[in-house]
């Protein structure tokens, strides 16, 4: 097993990153060990009924990479390409970004390899119940709790608490996280990781002391994290400049009006087309200067043909890996980039699902405002420990948050001892 999820590029690049880490830390080779690799890889098939009335299987697979700190936590995603290598290293990097922010879980993903976008409403109601069926004896509020991600929305998570609490005989709202509000889910879940990116990317500016009221930003990706990290920069006085979807990039030097935007792709799904700004090649826009550049898209999309040529004072991650191993290197060497780091960066999302799960188990409700608050008490308090660790350890920022996570596990699994 050890050599199959090694032949999986993402996994050996998550394996790359902890060994350099733990190097660093000098973590010895018992708990090295059991940090970095997954306590439960789970796969199951799905058989569903398709509306033709063929039957399909379908291969689901969850991945809890370890539970010593609490119950596993992290998405599901329904794509074509999921494998389980990928799912194992995505449960990796959750991890390390639920021990960052000291939240008392532990990381995990899943995924069904699917078409989604190519099957009816009917279907994926099938698919995720039966797979809910199947997960039965290693999910629950204390073990393993998902949450939607790529393919999978806020139904998906209703069609698995209807399942899993038909179960059990009684509504289990803390089966999942990310639920429609009708079901207990959390007020300010949906902005809560574009505006943690903001947030940070405005505690990044008063660290190399720019005002907000002067400073200007780009966004690559204009979805839910894209949106919001949009909506809350500009409320906070910052210019954004360039902004970009699947459809292209916009440019508009005054500001681009990202309310109007957001109506706009409401309404028409894509930006293409916008009036308040003009089109420009996407590839250029992230290279031309700006005090925020934020990659809100897809993974891998500074390399190392780019990340030389970035004019930004300022990388705030909001997508997952957008930085490619080579790029990294680069940056690195560069000191006039401060690298707001993805499991850092995107962290708003998993801290606001955190505090879904607490108010369902309490039976409770926090207003947004509340939720907003205690969501920016905990990046704050994660960003200095970051930055703090940085300076005195003389470490990139990216590491620094790596290494204060596994620390933390590694803490939590010598507390505990081996077993038996
Ligand atoms: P989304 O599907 O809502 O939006 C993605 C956006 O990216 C869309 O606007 C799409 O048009 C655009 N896009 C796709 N390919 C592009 C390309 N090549 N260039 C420019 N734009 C492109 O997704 P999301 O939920 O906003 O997630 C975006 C990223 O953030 C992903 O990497 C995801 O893993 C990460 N993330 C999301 C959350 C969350 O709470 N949604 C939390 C943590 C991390």
């Amino acid at each position: 097993m050890r050599e199959e999820l090694l032949k999986n590029p993402v996994f050996s690049m998550a394996v790359a990153q902890f060994d350099r880490v733990a190097d660093f830390l000098a973590l010895d080779g018992e708990i090295r060990e059991r940090c970095k690799w997954p306590k439960r890889i789970i796969t199951v098939t799905v058989p569903i009924r398709r509306d033709d009335g063929t039957t399909e299987v379908f291969f689901g697979h969850r991945v809890q990479h370890h539970l010593t700190r609490g119950p596993v936590k992290g998405g599901l995603r329904y794509h074509p390409d999921v494998d389980v290598g990928e799912v194992a290293a995505l449960a990796m990097w959750m991890n390390w970004k639920c021990a960052l922010l000291d939240l008392p879980f532990g990381g995990g993903k899943g995924g069904i390899c699917c078409k989604p976008m190519e099957m009816s409403q009917g279907e994926l109601e099938r698919m995720t119940r039966r797979f809910t069926m199947e997960m039965i004896p290693f999910i629950g509020p204390e073990i393993d709790v998902m949450a939607p991600d790529m393919g999978t929305n806020e139904q998906t998570m209703a069609w698995i608490t209807d399942t899993y609490s038909t179960h059990s005989g009684h509504l289990v709202p803390s089966i999942v996280t990310g639920k429609p509000l009708t079901l207990q889910g959390s007020e300010g879940r949906t902005r809560a990781t574009g505006h943690g990116v903001a947030f940070l990317a405005a505690a990044a500016l008063r660290k190399i002391g720019i005002d907000t009221g002067d400073a200007t930003a780009i966004i690559q990706g204009f979805g839910n994290v894209g949106i919001f990290a949009a909506l809350t920069l500009s409320s906070y006085g910052v210019r954004v400049t360039g902004i970009s979807d699947v459809s292209g990039a916009i440019w508009n030097p005054e500001g681009i009006d990202v309310k109007a935007l957001h109506a706009y792709t409401s309404k028409h799904k894509v930006l293409e087309g916008f009036p308040g700004a003009e089109p420009i090649d996407p590839a250029e826009m992230i290279l031309r200067p700006c005090d925020i550049l934020a990659p809100c898209a897809v993974g891998g999309v500074i390399t190392g043909a780019n990340a030389a040529l970035l004019k930004c004072r300022i990388l705030a991650e909001g997508a997952n890996g957008p930085t490619t191993p080579e790029a990294d290197l680069i940056l690195e060497e560069r000191d006039d980039i401060f690298l707001i780091p993805d499991v850092l960066c995107n962290a708003g999302g998993v801290t606001v699902s955190y505090f879904e799960w607490v108010q369902n188990l309490q039976r409770f409700q926090w207003t947004e405002r509340e939720v907003i608050s205690k969501l920016e008490t905990k990046l704050q308090h994660a960003f200095d420990k970051v930055i703090g660790f940085a300076k005195h350890r003389k470490l990139p920022h990216r590491m620094a948050a790596q290494a204060i996570a596994i620390t933390t596990v590694a803490g939590a699994k010598t507390s505990r001892g081996l077993f038996p």
